[in-house]
């Protein structure tokens, strides 16, 4: 098995590159943004929950979005690995995943975290704001709070797997293929 993290702050490219990967190493890709939005398409009480947090850029509680995760796992077990985008996100949620794939007599593999500047992660979000249809990427004090929420809370996520020496840190700046080449790269030390 193969479970890698893709990692890195909103507008680094997780989802567009995650795409790519999937196909590549034959992984299932779980997003809990995805699955908040599927959630809250579907009219749910947990997507309803998500919302009101996710409106703000504020992170979700950690109880309820580790129990969508390991709902998604458990329904998901006959696969050759997993890639998660946006999650990990807060250090109890790291730990809440080394437990349940430990479980499982399996690992992360690694953190591969993208790296980009916050200007050009305001831009790319501004960007997509305008076809994803995702309100939290029109609204700029939502984009720089998640960036915030991103710094805060996150950044030490990648500092748990490092002193694990499990994380690895590649360039997200260039072009979707040159991006995805340097993660190859990386993903195919572990694969
Ligand atoms: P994303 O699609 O990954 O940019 O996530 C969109 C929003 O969903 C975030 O700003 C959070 O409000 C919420 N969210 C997604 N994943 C998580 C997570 N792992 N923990 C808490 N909140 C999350």
């Amino acid at each position: 098995m193969i479970n890698l993290i893709l990692f890195g702050p909103p507008g680094s490219g997780k989802g567009t590159q995650a795409a790519k990967l999937l196909e590549r190493y034959n992984l299932l890709h779980i997003s809990t943004g995805d699955l908040f939005r599927s959630e809250i398409g579907n009219g749910t009480e947990l997507g309803l929950k998500a919302k009101s947090y996710m409106d703000k850029g504020e992170l979700v509680p950690d109880e309820v979005t580790i129990g969508m995760l390991e709902n998604k796992v458990e329904q998901n077990p006959d696969v050759k690995g997993y890639i998660f985008d946006g999650f990990p996100r807060t250090v109890p949620q790291a730990e809440a995943l080394d437990k349940m794939l430990g479980g499982k007599q399996q690992a992360v593999s690694s953190l591969v975290a993208l790296t980009v500047d916050d200007e050009e992660l305001i831009q790319r979000l501004l960007n997509r704001g305008k076809t994803s249809g995702r309100s939290d990427d029109t609204n700029i004090d939502t984009i720089k709070n998640r960036i915030q929420v991103y710094k805060n809370n996150t950044t030490a996520v990648a500092d748990y797997y490092n002193s694990k020496d499990k994380a690895v840190f590649v360039d997200g700046i260039g072009s979707i293929d040159e991006i995805f080449s340097r993660l190859c790269v990386e993903i195919d030390k572990v694969a």
